[in-house]
């Protein structure tokens, strides 16, 4: 596994024509009093090292990682200090261009590593690959963790849909970087149970209007490196299987 960004223009050159690259996607947004607002971008590149570990394992031979969107639509959680949100169509706009890139620079594979769930988000990430599919021929994979089969495979907090800085994030980035968690404040937080999920789906905007007026939803305090490892793991399956899948006739997403 390789980052994109530490290779010398003539090590890319010499990569397989069969190339796999992984593109993570974050955000910088609130994440509760205890993490940082990188707290996506962290998981995406998790997700991304793991993906691209777990491709190896099944006998991919190059597989690169490229540099993380730290920069997208994250309107649930613009009311609060540090939160950056761009609009929904230039994610998209941006998306594609990124993705056209990676098609010129010669990857075989394109497939996402996306963290963060805000649904504006999403669904730009959903629009620029429809876009780079239906008017540039060109084919993205993108496992979104948000929808079945993907969801199944987490966390019981992630699927009551409580999944913003709670036990199933924190404990990720106490996995990946426990120097960045505010570990008196995780260790004091209350659960909020309230579900993120529902509350889109009632057409609420905001993570004060969801009933989050601290930036988190879910069980911090509940939170550990060993279950941040254990989510790191089966993101990194996800990743793999879902190449594995787009790459298999009649079974593609
Ligand atoms: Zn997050």
């Amino acid at each position: 596994m390789k980052y994109l960004a530490e290779m010398t223009f003539a090590e890319v050159q010499g990569l397989g024509e069969d190339t796999v690259v992984i593109l993570p996607i974050g955000a910088t947004e609130a994440h509760g009093p205890h993490l940082p607002l990188q707290t996506d971008v962290t998981i995406a590149r998790a997700m991304a090292r793991a993906g691209a570990q777990a491709l190896e394992e099944s006998g991919f031979k190059d597989v690169v990682v490229a540099p993380p969107f730290h920069w997208t639509s994250a309107g649930f959680a613009a009311g609060f200090a540090g939160t950056l949100s761009l609009s929904p169509s230039t994610v998209t706009a941006i998306l594609v261009d990124a993705v056209l890139s990676l098609h010129r620079a010669g990857f075989a594979d394109i497939i996402l590593a996306n963290a963060h769930l805000d649904p504006a988000h999403t669904a730009s990430l959903h629009e620029g690959v429809r876009i780079a599919r239906e008017q540039h021929g060109v084919v993205v994979t993108f496992p979104d963790i948000t929808r079945k089969p993907w969801a199944l495979r987490l966390t019981a907090e992630f699927k009551s849909g409580a999944c913003h800085a709670g036990q199933f994030e924190t404990s990720i980035v106490m996995a990946e970087r426990p120097d960045l968690v505010r570990e008196s404040l995780r260790a004091a937080l209350d659960p909020n149970p309230a579900s993120l999920s529902q509350a889109i789906r009632e057409g609420k905007k905001t993570f004060e209007e969801a009933g989050g007026p601290a930036a988190y939803f879910g069980f911090p305090a509940g939170a550990s490196a060993a279950e941040g490892r254990e989510t790191i793991a089966t993101l990194g399956a996800i990743v793999a299987d879902a190449l594995v899948a787009a790459r298999t006739p009649g079974k593609g997403e």
